[in-house]
């Protein structure tokens, strides 16, 4: 089932998730609907409050960016296989060089801006048999992750831009709260006005 997804302004984007336990009522269903959610909007992740619920998860498919060019053979190889959930995750560590990459966001539709984030993170995370893992990704792979990891935190990438781009960007981010937007998949917007 597509789930609608929640918008910027909500404030569930704005809290910190809480870590889940093995018996988190209909799981496996949560998940496929998650991955529904995210391929009917053609996005590379999701995170579990982006639907509302405030639980240390998210999805991620990084396929779509190992078609990109500039990759090397490695990194397209990493981010092919790139697909599945991240349950009560924890970024340990990052490291490297702050390197920019164009972000864009579900809840944050037609915005998209450069976004500074550390090249390299050791993640620890459990899978659906909740088994634990900790992998170190780098490129793309741990941007895509950095960013959703952000989103069960309570953080979202317009949090990282200049003043002068929040400036910018606030009359969007106003209609994107109050649903003055055409986006083609579900949303759920926090200021809408009923009826509309
Ligand atoms: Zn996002």
């Amino acid at each position: 089932m597509v789930l609608p997804i929640v918008a910027y302004g909500d404030p569930v984007l704005r809290k910190k998730a809480k870590d889940i336990t093995k018996d988190y009522p209909n799981f496996t269903e949560l998940l496929d609907n998650m991955f529904e959610t995210m391929y009917n909007a053609h996005g590379v992740g999701l995170a579990a409050p982006q639907i509302g619920l405030l639980i240390r998860l998210f999805i991620v498919d990084a396929e779509p960016f190992a078609e990109d060019d500039e990759i090397s053979e490695e990194e397209a190889a990493v981010l092919k296989t790139l697909k599945k959930p991240f349950i009560n995750p924890e970024i340990i560590e990052e490291t490297g060089e702050e390197w920019a990459f164009n972000e864009g966001c579900l809840s944050i539709p037609d915005i998209r801006e450069d976004v500074f984030r550390k090249e390299t993170i050791k993640i620890r995370y459990y899978d659906i048999n909740f088994n634990e893992h900790v992998e170190t990704y780098s490129g793309l792979a741990a941007r895509v992750i950095q960013h959703e990891y952000d989103h069960i935190e309570g953080i979202l990438f317009t949090d990282k831009l200049s003043s002068l781009k929040k400036r910018l960007i606030k009359g969007k981010l106003n209609n994107i709260s109050s649903g003055k937007i055409r986006v083609d998949y579900r949303m759920r917007f926090p200021l809408a006005k009923k009826g509309r």
